[in-house]
């Protein structure tokens, strides 16, 4: 049985490594599954392993086919909002906990046919509705790197697991941030695509014009990677596109720095990091310009009207007779009353509220319609700041490090502040990567985000690696 480093690896290294014979993908695969014995306990970053993996793992390591295939025998994990035919979804809810997907969402037909082993299912936010994990059905996940704080969320799961070793790499959504604010409390990359590029079929919807699904993994080569296969329109999904194909440019790269939306709330660990990264990217070659967009200011009041109102919508299927969870009530109302009430648990229910609310005959206009033409001034700022010359916008990815279990769960607008840097990708439709940029004192991870415009993913890559070349150089270097 081979000794196998899993902390050493990523998925090119793994893909060498598979190729030279230094190991075989089952003997990976029950490598990450002892990893996973020891420590999921402790983080619950899995709800559940697939114990067919290995048999997986078997058959491609007997078929020489495999070995052209981009993913071939690279373990995967996928959050439990994403269909795969046979297995248990639950979206971390009640309503869905005996649920099992009659279906692969298209992702997972992209990974399968692309080689990729599915190593189970991760533990998130019900409905993907959170920044912490902690509002799963099925327990908090905890942070690798401090099992009292929260691994962000609500990929928190695929975050952890990819940040703990458990996984190679991991599927996340994200809807307002969940890829990457998770991304940056466990020190890992995630990207939230450009709307549209990855198909939504078979994603458990939370708001449909914000959700897209994207990869978390160890480094800025994986993820671009993993976005090469997940990626392409699909006649599952009529909002889905296929990018334009764009060429790397060789020229100076120019990063705008939205210094006024910076300028409040953030914690001085995160600036102090902040500015070092802008220094570095300089050092690099990358040329720096102060921006402004106005109208980002108003991102998080928009998402949190237009987020539940979509939510509300989407959730109107669980009803106690179409999927999922069903009790009995006197008639009809009282069996969707009662289902409702015992299936979902409080912030969803918020949400439905909320969204029901703004919604509402009398609000609309007041609320939805008025974020709506919002979003399209947050829209053309970004717009005139990427016509104007600008590559990418740099931000951090949160405004603070990741915070204690139980911190913010009693005051939800604490929670929902921690989204301000990541929701305007979401309105806007434009991609945004977040990398790590380096740790606190006290070991926790910080990461910062990148956003281009439309399609331009090839220059958040690219800038990606810039960074992550450089912090790793300087870690070397002591
Ligand atoms: N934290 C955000 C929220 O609670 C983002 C959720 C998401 O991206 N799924 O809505």
């Amino acid at each position: 049985m081979a000794n196998i480093n899993l902390s050493q690896l990523n998925i090119s290294t793994t893909k060498q490594a598979l190729a030279e014979g230094n190991f075989t993908a089952s003997e990976l695969v029950v490598a990450y599954m002892e990893e996973i014995n020891n420590k999921n306990q402790d983080l619950n970053a899995y709800l559940e392993v697939f114990t067919d993996a290995k048999e997986v793992a078997l058959k491609i390591d007997k078929n020489a086919d495999y070995k052209s295939l981009p993913l071939a025998g690279i373990p995967i994990a996928a959050k439990d909002n994403i269909l795969i035919k046979g297995k248990s979804v639950s979206a971390a809810s009640k309503m869905l906990a005996n649920y099992v997907a009659t279906y692969n969402a298209t992702v997972i037909e992209k990974l399968l046919a692309a080689g990729a082993i599915l190593l189970g299912r991760t533990n998130m936010d019900e409905f993907a509705m959170g920044g912490s994990t902690e509002n799963s059905s099925f327990g908090s996940t905890k942070n690798p790197y401090d099992l009292t704080r929260v691994p962000g969320g609500s990929s928190g799961g695929s975050a952890a697991a990819v940040g703990a070793n458990l996984a190679l790499a991991a599927l996340g959504s994200d809807t307002g941030g969940s890829i990457r604010q998770p991304a940056s409390f466990c020190g890992v990359v995630g990207l939230k695509p450009t709307y549209g590029t990855v198909s939504r079929s078979g994603l458990i919807a939370m708001a449909s014009s914000l959700d897209q699904i994207g990869p978390i993994t160890k480094t800025v080569a994986d993820c671009r990677l993993l976005y090469e296969v997940i990626k392409g329109q699909d006649s599952f999904d009529a909002t889905s596109i296929n990018g334009k194909k764009f060429n790397q440019t060789s020229k100076k790269l120019v990063i705008g720095i939205p210094t006024d939306f910076l300028a409040e709330g953030l914690d001085p660990v995160i600036k102090e990091n902040f500015d070092q990264t802008v220094k570095i990217l300089t050092e690099q070659g990358c040329e720096t310009r102060e921006i402004s967009l106005p109208y980002v200011k108003y991102a998080l009041a928009c998402y949190y009207i237009i987020m539940p109102a979509e939510a509300s919508s989407n959730l109107a299927r669980f009803d106690g007779v179409k999927y999922g969870l069903k009790v009995e009530g006197r008639d009809l109302l009282d069996d969707y009353l009662k289902t409702r009430q015992s299936g979902f648990g409080p912030e969803v229910r918020r949400r439905i509220i909320l969204g029901t609310y703004v919604l509402s005959a009398g609000y609309y206009d007041a609320y939805y319609a008025k974020a709506g033409k919002v979003r399209d001034l947050i829209r053309r700022d970004y717009e005139k700041v990427f016509t104007s010359g600008v590559d990418a916008v740099l931000s951090p990815t949160t405004p603070t490090p990741a915070w204690k279990l139980g911190e913010k769960t009693s005051d939800p607008l604490q929670m929902y502040l921690e989204d301000i840097f990541t929701v305007p990708a979401n309105l806007s439709g434009l991609p945004a990567l977040s990398v790590p940029s380096g740790k606190t004192e006290t070991n926790l991870p910080l990461g910062v985000q990148f956003m281009a415009g439309a399609g331009r993913e090839d220059i958040l890559f690219t800038l990606g690696e810039k960074l992550e070349q450089a912090l790793s150089l300087s870690l070397a270097q002591g």
